[in-house]
């Protein structure tokens, strides 16, 4: 939704009058007030089927201001504040974010301080006066973010040789800030990260300023465009930026390991030829920079981080990876940054519309510059699909996270799973309506977030014919339905999944 700025007028307009109905209520019904009062405070969600404590109803995030101060050990708590602007969507006598995993010092809201508590993974505020319907408020919090987790509930951070990064996905970003921790609620974030003197921050978007001061220093950097808490990145390192420009003046910048600079530097180079690629296919490239962050980690996949996709540094320097796979990933994570960033799912069920489209360009990539058809993937993805459904659920329908599994929600499924749906519909709707389809759904959506049905409603919209009954056998069955044009394709006994690039990338 659009965001008017803040005003203190319709603030405190709307604090008078709930306060008036407040008092009226006390009067009546004291010892009933009283009792609502001490109620314990509860987890809230917005209903995600595969998270139903994620999110919180009843307000909508415009804008966080996350302060980080980094003492230069990856086992310490960072100090933080973060600072929500929100605006309010009922009545709220508490507002209930999501935080795990932190010490809460303070809370105040509107520069008053309320009361907090925790319950489940949420940070439930009491401000002094309940809040309307419709007003602006800022909550700003005091806390820790502690990047030492246990082994069954890691966190966002990503301990490296060298420092700090980033990876929220899909549920963690509120064991680092506290926030509405769902991709619906996407909103502008800044950025600040104080660390000592040696070490080189960096986040999502442009720096907006550099400040040094006492053997410290103060990087700040500012996303323009609206971003979910899953997509936050936050690199601290003995780091080396790289600059370069990219089409039409795209500004472009690398983060990586300095002592690693040399080896990194020529994979790099790609990018600029990677985005042109990317852009033929689906139209302008659609934030203010780009760049990847070759991170000094162990962590088992890629991910598409807002701007600044994050990489283990491992991906490019172990030499058994093929060239025209590790590139075919670096595409993947591009593609998310229209498909999954740009367009965000409207719930963790329409993941497939992330996973599949990033599939998708990784294996058209690997077909146009390394000679590997899409076909032959497609067909070998058929032949397991119907065992990836019966394991992770059909494409559009997921099952949910096992506990203690690091796969979570991010099954073959929704990888090579949900290409093969893209697959179907090409061969359905022919090449000139799907890519179309493509280019204007990156359009349309730009910005904002988008589900299952509106991608189902926007492919009949293209291509002129009723697709409901097509794509909701491919999207939900737990068969996989018979591939057009391609009669003789059957699944494989075995349901073996293919060796493809689709396990490396999230
Ligand atoms: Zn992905």
């Amino acid at each position: 939704m659009p965001h008017t700025p803040h005003t203190p007028t319709s603030r405190s307009r709307g604090r008078s009058r709930r306060r008036l109905r407040i008092a009226a209520l006390l009067a009546s019904a004291v010892s009933v007030c009283m009792v609502a009062a001490s109620a314990p405070p509860t987890p809230l969600g917005v209903g995600d089927r595969l998270f139903p404590h994620l999110g919180n109803p009843g307000y909508d995030v415009a804008a966080y201001d996350l302060s980080f101060t980094y003492s230069g050990s990856n086992s310490e708590p960072l100090k933080a504040v973060t600072t929500i602007d929100a605006w309010t969507t009922a009545d709220l006598d508490r507002v209930n974010l999501d935080f795990a995993h932190g010490q809460v010092d303070s809370v105040e809201v509107d520069g008053e301080p309320a009361g907090f508590a925790t319950a489940g993974e949420d940070l439930v505020v009491t401000p002094e006066d309940a809040l309307d319907q419709g007003e602006w408020m800022r909550i700003t919090v005091r806390h820790s973010s502690d990047p030492v987790y246990s082994e069954d509930r890691e966190g966002g951070w990503v301990r490296t040789a060298d420092g700090l990064a980033m990876a929220n996905q899909a549920d963690v970003a509120h064991l680092v800030f506290p926030c509405n921790d769902h991709p619906s609620d996407k909103a502008r974030f800044t950025i600040r990260v104080t660390a000592p003197d040696g070490l080189t921050a960096v986040a999502n978007g442009l720096p907006v300023g550099v400040e040094r001061s006492g053997g410290a220093t103060t990087w700040t950097y500012r996303h323009d465009h609206p971003m979910a808490t899953e997509l936050a990145q936050v690199s601290i390192g003995r780091s080396t930026v790289l600059r370069r420009t990219g089409p039409h003046g795209l500004p472009l910048r690398d983060v990586v390991p300095t002592e690693h600079r040399a080896a990194l530097e020529p994979w790099l180079e790609k990018t600029p030829d990677q985005i042109t690629w990317m852009e033929n296919k689906v139209g302008r490239y659609p934030f203010e920079t780009y760049g990847l962050l070759m991170a000094d980690a162990t962590t088992g996949f890629e991910l598409e981080t807002q701007t600044l996709s994050l990489f283990e540094r491992e991906l490019f320097t172990e030499p058994g990876y093929p060239e025209w796979y590790v590139e075919s990933i670096m595409v993947h994570e591009l593609a998310h940054q229209w498909f999954g960033n740009s367009v965000s799912p409207a719930t963790w069920s329409d993941l497939w519309l992330n996973e599949g489209h990033a599939t998708w360009y990784e294996a058209l990539y690997a077909e146009e510059t390394a000679d590997k058809p899409v076909e032959a993937r497609m067909k070998a993805a058929y032949g397991a699909s119907d065992g990836w459904r019966a394991k992770g659920g059909p494409p559009a329908a997921p099952k949910p996270p096992t506990s203690g599994s690091k796969t979570g929600i991010f099954r073959a499924n929704v990888y090579d799973g949900a290409a093969l749906v893209l697959y179907a519909l090409r061969q359905e709707i022919g090449r000139a309506a799907f890519e179309r389809l493509e280019r204007t759904w990156a359009t349309r959506h730009r910005d904002d977030t988008a589900g299952t049905a509106d991608f189902v409603r926007l492919a009949s919209e293209i291509s002129g014919r009723d697709l409901g009954d097509f794509l909701q056998a491919w999207l939900y069955d737990q068969k996989t339905p018979p591939m057009p044009g391609h009669p003789d394709w059957r699944p494989t006994a075995t349901g073996q999944a293919p060796a493809t690039a689709g396990a490396h990338g999230e």
